[in-house]
This record gives C-alpha cells, structure tokens and sequence, in this order.
C-alpha cells in the first residue's frame, strides 16, 4: 500500500509546465569547458582587470564605516541615495525630471531587471519582437512568462571594397520589421549596444523601431548595459529620448559593465512609473532587494562621475579609450591568421569569421550541433583558447543560417590578449607549414 502511494507521487511531473524547452542553457556548458581547457578565456564577458580604485575604495568604506546600518535590509525598490543618484544621472542624459521612487528600480544586476519585465508585462498570448543575434536569455525569459518570441534577423552586407565588415553592416530590413508587428505585439526588445555583434543602432534605426512602437502601441525593452562603451566617436541614442517613447520604455543598466564589476550584480530600470509599478510588484515578490553595500558603493561610484561628467578623468570616458585600443587588437591578431573580425562599434565583444579555418574541424553534415559550436569546443580543447559560437544567439529556426561566427570578449588584460594572439600565430603557422 506505502509502495503503490509512493508511486502515485513520483508520477507527477516534478518540473513546472513554464520550465518546458528552457532547460538547456549554453553558458553552463561553454564556462565549464573554459574552465577545464581554456589557457586564453576570451568566452564569457566579464573584464580580468580590475574595477577602478575610487569604485573598490567606495565599497570597503561602506563595509567597514560608521554606518553599520549599510549591513542591513535597505529600501525594497532601491537603495535611497542609489536611486537618488540614479534619477539625478539618467535625468540628466534624458533631459528630463524623474522622481527616484518611481522612476528608478534596483535589481539584482540587469539580467533581474530583465527578468521583472518579462514577468510583469508579458501575459499567455502575447508577442515578443527580438531581434537577432540577440542575448540569449531573452527568448527563455519571454516563454517562462507564457509569451511568444517573434525573432527578426540583423542581415549582413558585405562591404564592397574588400574592407573588414563592420558591426553597422549588419541591420534591419524595414520591411520585414515591420511584417513583425501585430495586434498580438506586447513589446520588443531593443540591445544597443547590441550583444554579441557590438552594433551600435543608429539615429534612423531606432526611429524605425520608435514609429513602429507608437503606431502598434508596443512597449520597448531596452537593454542598455553597453551604453558607455561606444567608439570611434559613435554615440549612443537612448530610444527613451525620441519622440512617444519615454511612456513606453523601460531602460536597463549594469554596474556590472558600467563600472567593470560583474560580480557585485547591481542593475537598474528606469523608466514611466505607469510601467515601473508593476516591476516593483514582480521584484518585491521574488528576491526583494539586492545587497545594500553593493548599492552604496555604486552610489557613491555615480556620485563621482556626475562631478567628472564628460570631462578626461570620467571612468565613463577613460573606459571605452582604453577598450578601444583593446578591440583594435584583437582586430589585427584575427586579421592577421585571417579569421575575419566584424569590427564592432561598441560593447567589449567581437564576431569573427571562422570560414578559413573550417578544414581545420571539419564539417559533420548531418549533426543538429551548429557548426561553429563544434569549432569553438574543438578550439578550446585543442588550442585552448575560449570563445562562444554565434549560433548560440540565434532561434533554434535560424541558428544554422549564422553557424560560421565566433564570439570573443576583449575587455582584457593586454597579457591575456598578447597570449590568445599568440595562440592564433601559432596556428597560423601550423595551417601553413607543410
Ligand atoms: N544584457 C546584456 C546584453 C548582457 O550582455 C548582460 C551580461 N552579459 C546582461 C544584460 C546582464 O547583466 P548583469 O550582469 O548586470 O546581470
């Protein structure tokens, strides 16, 4: 009787029915293998140098000051002088007031402020829009909350003049962008600086996107996690300043990138209190609030560059110079055994062209594996340098039309950059010699 009520029990599926197809997840497979092979880890992107000092200073001096409140339950939807800060900064490059109790949230990282949206906006029914190459946990985010991800490629053209490709080579056709719009369109979600590709969209792009939301009265999820790290006199748009957006954005910030401290997972949202109200409802019933000394340092790290704004000594200025000459590189380390770079316009990533190498990991025809997955593990068992296939950005639908791309992070060490090119010399000369 004990056994057959025993088994009754273990019949039931354990597994709630939102978690179907979203199971499997890349990260885990391609950290574990650069943990194991990697000598060079160019995969995941986080920096392996240092935040800068004044941010690290700030953080020791909230862990070990007078205050010993800061080890304590902070304000639920943020830390007071972090969302104080926060209004004062993103009002000011908004040019508008905002009000740090409504128009700011603290996350844990922008990853929860993703996860807040998709969760409190997105019902059973509703359409995404997502644009490809995309961060991948978009698409299990949108299904987890009972949506549909409606995916629309970046489509590259090949520069003419022989020239490398850039990022801005790759963009939407306005057409078929707009055939994704329906009356099912809940929102869409806009990367820009875009990861992984480091497109940085332009002033026309985002108008096209901005028209479209207002005339199918569609949200826009904008993950801006890049947003300092822009180059080559490229700035960055915030689609929340163009016309009849601000009511319908909601803009996520990273500490994590902004000030390269991955690890303390300090986000934000800012945005129309009409959409951050029920953000608010999500966060307070999921994780509450994040780490109040994280949230005090990176107060205190904004407080510093409100004062330094847009002058030499800016982190937000010094940062993108320094990843600039670091992109430039790995650009001519690829260039030059001929996996072909797409220089990026921002971000600290950057897609490179295997075709070259392909009778080095030859093809096997009718795996499901996408065949840049299959390269950068062999690359990274065998070479011991880490990248992330490009097909890992893609819907299951598309990733084969993308499968001859990899991802490398360049926000590294010059050490670290000097030995993957090293590796790519090496190799070179393998390939070469007889
Ligand atoms: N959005 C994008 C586009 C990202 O690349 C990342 C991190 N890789 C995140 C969000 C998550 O940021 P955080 O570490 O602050 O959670």
């Amino acid at each position: 009787f004990l056994s057959l009520s025993l088994q009754a029990k273990m019949s039931r599926p354990l597994q709630a029915r939102r978690l179907e197809g979203t199971d499997k997840n890349i990260w885990v497979e391609f950290v574990k293998l650069a943990a194991t092979y990697s000598k060079v880890n160019l995969g995941q992107g986080f920096p392996d140098f240092p935040p800068p000092d004044f941010l690290k200073e700030s953080f020791v001096r909230a862990l070990s000051g007078e205050n010993h409140m800061l080890h304590q339950y902070t304000r639920a939807f943020g830390h007071p002088p972090l969302v104080k800060i926060l209004a004062q900064f993103f009002g000011k490059l908004l040019g508008r007031d905002l009000d740090p109790m409504t128009n700011v949230m603290v996350t844990v990282g922008a990853y929860q402020a993703l996860f807040c949206c998709f969760q409190a906006l997105v019902d059973e029914g509703d359409e995404v829009i997502i644009i490809e190459p995309f961060f991948d946990c978009y698409e299990p985010m949108v299904k987890m909350a009972g949506g549909t991800p409606v995916f629309v490629p970046l489509r590259p053209k090949a520069p003419k003049d022989g020239k490398l490709m850039s990022s801005a080579d790759w963009q939407l056709d306005p057409t078929e962008l707009a055939s994704k719009f329906s009356e099912r369109t809940k929102a869409i979600v806009l990367n820009s600086p875009n990861n992984p590709l480091g497109k940085v969209f332009s002033r026309e792009e985002l108008e096209l996107i901005a028209d479209l939301c207002v005339k199918h009265d569609v949200l826009c999820i904008s993950d801006e996690v890049y947003e300092w790290l822009v180059y080559d006199g490229k700035e960055h748009i915030r689609i929340a300043s163009l016309r009849g957006m601000w009511d319908r954005t909601i803009i996520i910030g990273s500490a994590g990138k902004t000030f390269s401290a991955t690890g303390w997972k300090v986000g934000w949202t800012v945005g129309p209190n009409r959409l951050l109200q029920h953000l608010r409802t999500m966060h307070q019933n999921s994780v509450y609030h994040c780490a109040t000394i994280a949230q005090e340092a990176v107060a205190q790290g904004f407080q510093r560059e409100l004062e330094l704004y847009g002058t030499p000594d800016s982190y937000f200025v010094q940062l993108p110079k320094e990843l600039q000459q670091k992109r430039d590189w790995l650009v001519q380390s690829l260039d030059a055994v001929g996996m072909k770079p797409i220089i990026p316009e921002g971000t600290y990533f950057l897609v490179a062209d295997i075709s070259k190498f392909k009778s080095d990991v030859p093809d096997v025809p009718d795996s499901d594996e996408p065949y840049d997955s299959r390269f950068a593990k062999w690359m990274v068992k065998n070479k011991g340098l880490a990248a992330i296939p490009l097909s890992a950005f893609y819907s299951v639908a598309h990733k084969n039309n993308y499968s001859h791309f990899i991802r490398f992070c360049f926000a590294k060490e010059e050490a670290t950059l000097k030995a993957a090119n090293d590796i790519l010399q090496k190799w070179k000369q393998e390939k070469t010699s007889p």
